[in-house]
């Protein structure tokens, strides 16, 4: 099992497959991008798998694929394909517009739980934020999701003088539909403009929705990332996901592998460890793995003391 030196218990793996992405988006995407990593950089469809192997060997048993945007990735039947037969449960994060291509794909690798971005449902601010046109069809092919019974999670980040103002609306998508709208607090990554300044608290979240909306507290799982709150007569449920203002990192149990094959041990690790280099020499990554986690820091990388926080970019990681 992979523990850490605070006794966490690590399951769960996020694999980003790609640095790539066919949006924009202003909290996520640095605007010098950034045509993504030369290809054999990256990991390639028999190294995702086989580096996958190691982690599960090791004792994850959640593997979640994300990017850049995963979609965008020729090989993406491929890799799911391959990571199917893992003993583990697989699940994506997508911008969804090109996921209406891919249904019978996910239901044959047994993907079930689904995490949609959507950060407003105006197609101005959406094609502020996103530089895209896209939020219609994006819309139709998070219905589709539903209607082909995909446990479906919409990520919505808040900023502030931005798109607050769309958080009740998005709320109100859990009255029909059975879908969890997450709201993220604004995070720094490398390139993104961020400022306390800017980041929509947890508080004020809720705030709003309850100038709206009777909400409720829902039981929370030990890992969970969000807090959750059921909306009286809606059939979905709404999450907060504090990274800034309330941290949840006690019960982390994520580990992170970017495109290019680097372990990070936190979203906000300063320190990578290298395990694509080591694998193409034919050495042994397990004792590179425990010792990546060896290092990891209790609370956000260790970085949150000051505003000068060290890292790749989001769509450069993998979030
Ligand atoms: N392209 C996919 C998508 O958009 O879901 C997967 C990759 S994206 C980097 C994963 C998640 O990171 C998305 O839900 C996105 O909203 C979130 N994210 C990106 N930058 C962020 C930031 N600065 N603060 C909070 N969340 C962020
Ligand atoms: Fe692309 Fe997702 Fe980042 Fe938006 S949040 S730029 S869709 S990777």
């Amino acid at each position: 099992m992979l523990i850490d030196r605070f006794g966490r218990i690590h399951n769960y793996l996020r694999i980003s497959v790609t640095d790539r992405c066919n949006l924009k988006c202003v909290y996520c995407m640095p605007d010098v991008n950034l045509s993504g990593s030369a290809e054999n950089k990256n990991m390639s469809v028999s190294e995702i798998y086989e580096i996958a192997k190691v982690f599960s060997d090791l004792g994850i048993n959640k593997i979640r694929i994300t990017g850049g945007e995963p979609f965008v990735r020729k090989e993406i039947a491929a890799i799911f394909t391959n990571l199917s037969v893992l003993p583990a449960t697989l699940a994506v994060s997508t911008n969804a517009l090109l996921i209406d291509g891919h249904i019978d794909l996910l239901k044959n690798c047994g993907v079930k739980n689904i995490n949609v971005s959507l950060d407003t449902l105006n197609p101005d601010e959406f094609l502020s934020i996103t530089k895209s046109n896209s939020l219609e069809k994006i819309f139709s092919n998070i219905i589709l999701l539903i209607e082909n019974d995909f446990r479906v999670k919409i990520n919505f980040v808040v900023m502030k003088g931005v798109n607050e103002n769309a958080v009740i609306e998005a709320a109100g998508l859990t009255k029909n539909f059975g879908v969890e709208v997450r709201f993220i607090e604004y995070m720094p990554f490398k390139g993104n403009k961020w400022s306390s300044g800017k980041v929509y608290s947890h508080d004020e979240i809720l705030d709003n929705i309850r100038s709206r909306y009777n909400i409720y507290k829902l039981q929370d799982e030990p890992n969970d990332t969000s807090k959750k709150y059921g909306i009286t007569g809606h059939a979905g449920s709404i999450g907060i996901i504090s990274t800034i203002t309330k941290p949840f990192c006690g019960g982390c149990n994520r580990l992170r592998l970017t495109s290019d094959g680097k372990l990070k041990n936190c979203l906000f690790s300063k320190g990578e460890t290298d395990l694509l280099t080591s694998f193409r020499k034919g050495e042994d990554i397990k004792q590179l793995i425990i010792s990546g986690l060896t290092e990891k820091e209790f609370e956000r990388g260790g970085q949150f003391e000051s505003e000068n926080i060290e890292n790749r970019s989001m769509v450069n990681i993998g979030g």
